[in-house]
């Protein structure tokens, strides 16, 4: 006997104001994004910890959609802040175009194009509020990521690239420096192990000269004595 199963499909719905406030098509176009589909969730009773959004898979999804905690859009439950409703949605899009890139280098580079084009205003830009978060990922070599990442967004992010073109020429740059990063690691172990072998040799040859003041030493111990001897025998 088969069990019959049943889903719940989407259905398109006029978004809610606080959002359209925050992600209007003018702060779209800044971006040079073409909207994300936005589900809104609210978490369940026994979800531990806090969000504020989510990225699955686009495999998991029915049109590619990210989703926002709706407590941010929904004003009964506080008051919305559109300056955190563009971070969470700014985020959530940069894991969509960099999807399987968690949060790396590459994503972090994402994630500044779009907070450097979002911009506003120069009292509290939205850049200022990218972070190591985002770079989490690289903890082993997270100054290099940083200056990487940092540099490739700064270029992108006044060019005329689209965002999904911003994101292939991230990812492709980002394995390149990938390859470039593992040649130096391997030069860098290969000059530690040059040092080591040499260092070894040094010890030995050290060791030998040591051994032959010793014996000069014994050698020249036994002639005094050998002419004290002679000369009182
Ligand atoms: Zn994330």
């Amino acid at each position: 006997m088969h069990h019959t199963v049943a889903t719940y499909s989407q259905r398109q719905i006029s978004p809610p104001e606080a959002f359209s406030k925050a992600i209007g098509g003018e702060f779209l176009a800044r971006i040079k994004l073409t909207g994300i589909p936005v589900i809104f969730l609210s978490p369940g009773s026994n979800e531990g910890g806090t969000w504020g959004g989510f990225c699955s898979e686009s495999k998991y999804t029915e049109r590619g959609e990210i989703a926002i905690h709706r407590a941010l859009v929904e004003p009964t439950m506080c008051l919305p802040q559109p300056p955190i409703i563009r971070r969470v949605y700014l985020h959530e899009a940069s894991h969509r175009l960099m999807e399987g890139h968690a949060h790396n280098a590459a994503f972090f580079a994402m994630n500044l194009v779009f907070l450097l084009r979002s911009g506003n205003g120069d009292e509290d830009p939205d850049w200022h509020y990218s972070s190591l978060y985002d770079l989490q990922d690289e903890a082993g070599r997270m100054p290099e990521a940083f200056a990487w990442g940092w540099k490739i967004a700064l270029e992108l992010a006044s060019s005329e690239l689209s965002a999904d073109e911003c994101a292939r020429s991230i990812e492709s740059a980002y394995c390149a420096w990938e390859e470039e990063q593992a040649r130096r690691e391997e030069r860098i172990a290969e000059a530690r192990e040059r040092r080591a072998m040499e260092s070894a040799k040094f010890r030995a040859l050290q060791g030998k000269v040591n051994e032959r003041w010793w014996f000069a030493l014994c050698g020249g111990i036994f002639g005094v004595l050998l002419a004290l001897a002679l000369r009182y025998s």
